[in-house]
């Protein structure tokens, strides 16, 4: 299984294939893998200690950042992914990003926003449309048509615990009114806005 995998300057980790959207867009109806890294499906959900024993593999000094993406929403094993992120700290003192769809509020029910205190540094969080109708189309997600507030809902609070929220977009995918809106909606939360290459 591949648990780890390298992105750039970046180790990425892959913990779960569970997510509660299909988004139109997601890179796991088309490709098996990112950048040469085998297959991102997971035979079952790997262990906390296994995602540690893992991190033996790899010479963790020569990355940037390790960043939670993979074939899946990590914040599905938000509770795991913390543990590793708490033990990437204490182990390499690394600096740790989460990719994520923002919608941790409604997998959990309840605001999961101060969990990530302390062991995350950076949240980055897929915006895709300032719109929330169309962002119910792209992201198909399984809570409905209040996920786009819930997402803006996340990214406001949890900017009170982790060093830098990023809200992002793709390329090419809006008009440069709705990119507009967009770096709006992230000045009102105090979020960095990010258009995103295609593929990144
Ligand atoms: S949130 Fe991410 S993993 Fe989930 S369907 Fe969308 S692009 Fe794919």
């Amino acid at each position: 299984m591949v648990i780890l995998y390298e992105v750039h300057n970046n180790l990425y980790v892959n913990m779960t294939n569970r997510c509660p959207c299909a988004c139109t867009f997601c890179l796991r109806q088309t490709r098996d893998e990112m950048n040469d890294s085998g297959s991102l499906w997971l035979e079952r959900e790997p262990t906390v200690d296994e995602v540690k024993a893992e991190f033996e593999k790899f010479d963790i000094d020569k990355y940037d950042e390790i960043v939670f993406c993979g074939f899946g929403e990590p914040t599905e094993r938000l509770d795991d992914v913390l543990k590793v992120c708490r033990f990437i700290k204490e182990k390499y003192n690394k600096k740790i990003r989460v990719n994520t769809n923002g919608l941790s509020d409604l997998i959990y029910g309840r605001d999961t926003a101060p969990m990530f205190e302390g062991l995350v540094d950076v949240v980055s969080i897929s915006l895709n449309t300032p719109d929330k109708e169309r962002y119910l189309e792209l992201t198909r997600s399984k809570f409905g048509i209040g996920s786009f507030d819930a997402m803006l809902r996340f990214a406001k609070n949890v900017k009170r615990y982790v060093g830098e929220v990023i809200l992002s977009t793709v390329a090419t995918t809006l008009s440069t009114e709705e990119e507009k809106k967009c770096a709006e909606i992230c000045a009102e939360i105090g979020a960095a806005y990010r258009i995103r290459p295609w593929e990144d």
